[in-house]
């Protein structure tokens, strides 16, 4: 997707200073605030998210560029143990090969606690050899500040990180730092993407990931996950744009979970994704939802591949 920018120099003019250009991959466990980190960097919603862990399927690309350097943070699917079912494994698998051709790793983890499921991941970015950033998020939740200093020192002392660099992605609070710490660990280079890009991901798959976002928190605890969104009709048509999707469940009896009494939960799906949808497209969107039984689609190979779930080059 493409956005217009607003700053007064646009690149080429800058000749004193040399232009940095690289990506960052951003890893870690399911819901430590990976995604929500990433769009506050791009001060937008790229990458969706939500308090139940997987939210993010694919891996996606969140660009910021400005006068100085244009960086590409690579939203990953948190990586996780137990990864039975197709679709687990094709979100591992995208969360691992987004390690390679990195110049710096950012490993998220929740200040609250260290999990297997971290150390796993610890296991992961220590192979690398690629310089790897600790992100401790969620520190707005700590009341009593003085608790920090000794689980950062804590923390620090699992690998030889190039930073340490505790914030909260929810609020914004040292933010600033981290991106400092990013900026330093680009190369010399000219912008991969032209300056206008904010996403190597289409309009149409942001549309359906808007709507999978707002399943993913109205749904109970299970039922997400036998959920996904296909894009039936994207068009401009005067000056607005007109959207159909398609939500596919696995059973008939989840189907009429998510339409609801009286349809009702449908309904509040459709207006919170279209409120998001025109907040990100900047223009106004007629949204149609339908709900469609295709069993067995998480389990199955083929038809993940038919939905989307493809393996990237
Ligand atoms: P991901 O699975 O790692 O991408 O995690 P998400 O970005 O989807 O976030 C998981 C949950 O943690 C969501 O409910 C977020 O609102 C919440 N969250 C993320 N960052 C913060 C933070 O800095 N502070 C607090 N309190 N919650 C956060
Ligand atoms: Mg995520």
């Amino acid at each position: 997707m493409r956005q217009k920018k607003h700053w007064n120099n646009s690149i080429v003019n800058e000749k004193e200073q040399s232009y940095r250009s690289g990506f960052v991959a951003i890893v870690g466990r399911p819901n430590v605030g990976k995604s929500t980190l990433m769009n506050r960097i791009l001060g937008q919603k790229i990458s969706i998210t939500s308090s139940k862990p997987q939210t993010t399927r694919h891996r996606i690309l969140g660009i910021k560029t400005d006068e100085r350097s244009q960086c590409i943070y690579v939203d990953t699917p948190g990586l996780h143990l137990n990864a039975h079912k197709a679709m687990n494994r094709y979100m591992n698998r995208a969360a691992t090969s987004s390690l390679d051709d990195v110049e710096l790793i950012l490993f998220v983890v929740d200040v609250h606690r260290w999990t297997e499921e971290d150390e796993n991941v610890l296991k992961r970015v220590r192979e690398k050899g690629t310089p790897v950033a600790l992100v401790v998020n969620k520190v707005d939740e700590i009341k009593d500040k003085e608790e920090l200093l000794p689980l950062l020192q804590q923390l620090s002392a699992k690998m030889d990180f190039a930073a340490v660099v505790p914030l909260s992605a929810l609020k914004g609070k040292n933010v600033g730092e981290l991106e400092k710490v990013v900026y330093d660990a680009l190369p010399e280079g000219e912008p991969v993407f032209p300056e206008e890009y904010v996403t190597d991901r289409s309009e149409r798959f942001l549309a359906a990931e808007l709507v999978r976002e707002k399943l993913m928190r109205s749904l109970g605890k299970e039922l997400p996950y036998a959920t996904t969104v296909e894009i039936e009709q994207f068009k401009e048509d005067e000056g607005m744009l007109r959207i159909s999707a398609l939500i596919w469940v696995e059973r008939q009896s989840q189907k009429i979970i998510v339409i609801g009494k009286g349809g009702e939960r449908l309904k509040e799906i459709g207006r919170s994704a279209r409120e998001d949808m025109e907040r990100l497209f900047g223009e106004k969107v007629f949204l149609q939802l339908w709900v469609k039984v295709k069993e067995g689609w998480s389990d199955n190979e083929r038809i993940l591949s038919s939905l989307g779930y493809r393996d990237e080059q």
